[in-house]
């Protein structure tokens, strides 16, 4: 196990002021603290410090510097890479801090940097709001928020950081800074897409919009045959769509759950989940030539609270599976990019596996590019070729289809979103960002961690 002795003094110190809970190997609550979402990442940090406020973050940063450690910040623990978790460092852990508070009149909520995304928007839905976040309740709101946020909304409200007002954040210096369109606005910049980057983030304040509390929404489905033609359908259809709509193209076999029939479980299916944010009648009516194309083996698209749409993943994606995931960003659905993604997905053999084809466009593109440092706005989907198993058993064949899908999409790729990255390197960081960011980001570095304390996540390095 590495667990590297962590500097007596540093530790006492920290020890003596930090009010939240602080957890060494073989301390109670150490297995469960120091496992991240991916079952495939398996480290062992030589201290968990879960901090209860702002102080403890400071205290936390401190003691990181004083050691020496790597320091890994952990939000939701959902980072697909599990770069919130480290060897023999210390886990700088916000997950006990799951505050939301709501100013209906205002349309705004605060939320601290351990909320899921599921207290997020039962929290904002208890009022008719929403803030767009992404489609799985148990991510961590802090990571999907600093890299971009994409999901069920963004289409019509934007990103989760084009409804983002401001954040208060620690620096690598111990320092509490708040960052917006009128405080430190180059930060603020920086933020909307450049990751943990830059500090420690305490809280976060969103702009709700209001929504459902019914929609229209839930997938259909073909057999995955259908395919070819369904595709190219698609294409066509959703080139029309209003921005109410927002819809996700799955691949994968189908799943044995409850609302699933049992003669259909383990087929090789494709479904299109849709989302209509709007009016439900008018959803009805966009939704329709799609419900008609072909024979759709299963139709589950109808009103519902749009809470219950957001945990419809929540089974298909739970913690400690095997994942691994190769993403890329795509303009456009051409018959070359349908073939390639039809013959790949007709070789699944994990009955787990499932990948996202997302729908981006709308208020997502009428953001202009520069405004933040997110970067994927031109593209029109992106691909997540998520492989999954239980554990081991049937992880590296699965790991290599994934590869080999990549790499077939490899002459389609646009770039990539920051959040859907593997450790895949410097080269792929700055893809994610294009040159002429990434340098803009670079100086942000030196100006706010220019000795790169920050390191384990994306990383664009001070220098
Ligand atoms: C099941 C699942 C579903 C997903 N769905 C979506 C989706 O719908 N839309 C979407 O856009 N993305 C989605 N993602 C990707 C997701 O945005 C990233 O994995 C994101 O990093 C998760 O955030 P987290 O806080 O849970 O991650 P963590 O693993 O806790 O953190 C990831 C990184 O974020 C940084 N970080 C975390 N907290 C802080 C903080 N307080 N201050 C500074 N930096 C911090 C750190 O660099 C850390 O390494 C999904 C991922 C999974 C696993």
């Amino acid at each position: 196990m590495a667990t590297a002795e962590l500097d007596r003094a540093a530790l006492d110190e920290l020890t003596g002021s930090f009010r939240g809970e602080l957890i060494r190997p073989g301390a109670g609550g150490y297995e469960e603290h120091r496992k991240v979402w991916n079952g495939s990442i398996d480290r062992h940090p030589a201290l968990i410090a879960r901090c209860s406020g702002t102080e403890d973050v400071i205290a936390a940063i401190r003691c990181a510097r004083q050691t020496g450690l790597p320091l890994a910040v952990r939000g939701g623990g959902h980072s697909f890479p599990g770069l919130s978790v480290c060897d023999g460092g210390v886990v700088l852990d916000m997950g006990a801090l799951t505050g939301v508070s709501v100013d209906p009149d205002k349309r705004t909520a605060t939320a601290q940097a351990g909320v899921l995304l599921g207290q997020l928007d039962a929290a904002t839905q208890a009022h008719g709001l929403a803030a767009p976040a992404g489609i799985v309740t148990h991510t961590g709101l802090a990571g999907l928020t600093l890299g971009g946020g994409i999901g069920w909304l963004h289409r019509k409200f934007g990103l989760t950081i084009d409804q983002l007002l401001s954040v208060e954040m620690v620096t690598a210096g111990g320092e509490v800074v708040r960052a917006s369109e009128d405080e430190n606005a180059d930060l603020f910049w920086g933020l909307r897409g450049g990751g943990g980057n830059f500090g420690v983030v305490t809280e976060f304040e969103f702009r709700l919009n209001p929504l459902g509390p019914q929609v229209l929404a839930g997938p259909i489905f073909w057999p995955m045959e259908d395919s070819p033609r369904l595709l190219r359908f698609y294409r066509d259809w959703i080139a029309e769509a209003p921005d109410d709509l927002m819809t996700i193209v799955m691949h994968r076999k189908a799943p044995a759950l409850d609302y699933i029939p049992a003669e259909l479980h383990g087929k090789l299916v494709v479904g299109v989940v849709c989302c209509y944010a709007g009016p439900v009648d008018e959803g009805e009516r966009v939704v329709r030539p799609l419900r008609e194309f072909g024979s759709p083996v299963l139709d589950l698209c109808a009103p519902k609270p749009y809470l219950e749409h957001q945990g419809m993943f929540d089974a298909s994606y739970p913690h400690g599976r095997w994942y691994y995931m190769r993403a890329c960003d795509i303009a456009e659905l051409t018959d070359e990019v349908i073939d390639i993604t039809v013959e790949h997905s007709m070789q699944i053999r994990s009955p787990l596996t499932a990948f996202p084809i997302w729908q981006l466009g709308g208020a997502v593109a009428r953001v202009a590019d520069e405004d933040t440092a997110f970067t994927s706005r031109g593209a029109a989907y992106t691909f997540n070729l998520t492989s999954m198993t239980e554990g081991p058993e049937g992880f590296d064949e699965e790991r290599q289809w994934t590869r080999d899908f990549w790499s077939a999409l490899a002459p389609h790729h646009m770039g990539v979103y920051v959040n859907f990255l593997m450790e895949e390197g410097e080269e792929r960081v700055r893809e994610a960002y294009g040159p002429a960011k990434y340098d803009r980001l670079k100086a942000l570095k030196r100006a706010y961690d220019p000795e790169n304390l920050f390191r384990l996540n994306q990383n664009i390095p001070p220098d």
